[in-house]
């Protein structure tokens, strides 16, 4: 605003209108002289993503958005309604360099991380659209990419998304996924911002781990495990642990008792998640009395689970496979 030769309160104005108030366009912004919002209108973008293609689950509870970006590569979003909480789960780079054979991202190539306004912009491009009395309660970093492989971006856009005067989410009602960079899980425990941790797991065996999140050859378990014990030593935070299930692959109870062993002590939550559909045959969930046995013989040993119940499954809610159609229907095109 100085630079425009505007005095100071402008600025929290523009601010007020960036972050809290619904504006989609500089022309709304109807506090600001018409000289000024004109200025802004030829000078900024006022969101840096502009929507290719919607989709919303049947139950109404899951919206996915693909997004293209400023260089004309893409991105996907979601919008998730809970009884209690609207949350959105976002993107932090393009494609993903870790390669996990179960997902879409990990089987598209890596382009490049997100900006901070990229990261960020998803969740004010939800909340900007969201109906009257509706908030968003939490956002979570488990979009398409490896956050912590983008660990400044991604912890500026918390920062920003967090700031009283930016977006004013608590730092608490938002979760940095990992699947596990054991350094950065360190780093971020140094961080003073309380934000969740999530670290996807899969696996509590090396070979098989090597397999599902192929970061563990980097990063083997013990590693990853005294990572998570440093980070919750730092600041007193739990972690989760994601574990999604696969038929045959890691859903038997000898493999429950592995994750119980492995997370012993930890007093850690561990999400069990049945595989999304739309995947590769070789990654199908578990018949739902497998998975039954698998939570009882967790909750038999004492380990602190929940199983999370798949959303917009129907709209290929799993991270990256609307951006894979894309591509794909892109390239027979
Ligand atoms: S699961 Fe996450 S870390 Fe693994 S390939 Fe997909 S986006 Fe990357």
């Amino acid at each position: 605003m100085a630079s425009l030769g505007q005095p100071a309160f402008r600025a929290k104005q523009l601010e007020d209108w960036v972050f809290r108030r619904p504006a989609t366009s500089f022309s709304q912004m109807t506090n600001l002289p018409a000289a000024l919002r004109q200025k802004l209108q030829d000078s900024f973008n006022l969101e840096s993503l502009t929507p290719i293609k919607e989709a919303a689950s049947r139950d109404g509870d899951a919206r996915k958005v693909l997004f293209r970006l400023h260089d004309g590569k893409s991105i996907e979003s979601v919008l998730l309604s809970y009884d209690d909480r609207l949350s959105v789960c976002v993107s932090t780079q393009v494609g993903c360099a870790i390669g996990c054979p179960f997902c879409a991202t990990g089987q598209q190539a890596f382009e490049r991380n997100l900006s901070v306004a990229e990261i960020a912009d998803q969740v004010l491009y939800f909340a900007r659209r969201l109906s009257e009395g509706q908030n968003l309660t939490n956002v979570v970093f488990m979009g398409m990419g490896e956050p912590l492989a983008n660990y400044d971006a991604t912890l500026q856009a918390v920062g920003v998304l967090n700031s009283e005067r930016g977006f004013g989410l608590g730092a608490r009602h938002m979760t940095i996924s990992t699947s596990g960079l054991a350094p950065q899980i360190v780093r971020l425990g140094k961080e003073p911002l309380q934000v969740g941790l999530a670290v996807s797991l899969h696996a509590a065996e090396d070979s098989l781990r090597d397999e599902l999140a192929p970061i563990n050859k980097r990063y083997p378990l013990k590693e990853l495990i005294s990572a998570c014990k440093q980070y919750m030593a730092a600041g007193g935070r739990r972690i989760t642990f994601e574990y999604t299930l696969f038929d045959g692959v890691n859903d038997s109870l000898a493999q429950a008792r592995q994750l119980a062993h492995l997370l012993k002590g930890l007093g850690a939550l561990v999400n069990v998640i049945p595989a999304n559909p739309g995947g590769s045959p070789k990654f199908k969930a578990p018949s739902p009395e497998k998975v039954a046995a698998f939570m009882a013989e967790l909750e038999r040993l004492a380990v602190r689970a929940t199983l999370r119940a798949r959303r917009g499954a129907d709209i290929v809610a799993g991270c990256g496979q609307l951006r894979s159609r894309e591509i794909a229907s892109a390239r027979r095109s």
